[in-house]
């Protein structure tokens, strides 16, 4: 991802409409990239400061990017490895078929 494609992902990234896929290429990008960090930073402030400003809920925006940036990390990284372990068993079962014949053929 560029950082012209992120920088149109993070307001669908941040109203939560971004697939889970397009959010870990974001994330990735984000901790390479302190431009567009900054960006994600400063459209998370407009965000979620007119959300508390509706609500009437507290503000300490700067410390909750951060924190969020890092839930948003582990929720996409848990997602990406329960993916992977179920294409793995997925996998798995594709190809038993075809090591039982080749055992059978072997033996
Ligand atoms: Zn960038």
């Amino acid at each position: 991802m560029d950082c012209k494609e992120c920088k149109g992902c993070i307001h669908p990234f941040l109203k939560n409409e971004l697939g889970d896929r397009k959010s870990r290429i974001l994330l990735r990008h984000i901790s390479e990239c302190p431009s567009c960090k900054e960006d994600m930073r400063s459209e998370y402030l407009v965000i979620e400061g007119l959300r508390r400003l509706e609500s009437g809920s507290d503000f300490n925006l700067r410390k909750d990017f951060e924190r969020m940036l890092k839930a948003e990390t582990e929720k996409n990284e848990a997602i990406h490895n329960t993916r992977l372990l179920v294409n793995m068993a997925v996998g798995f079962m594709l190809l038993l078929p075809f090591v039982v014949l080749i055992i059978g053929v072997i033996l």
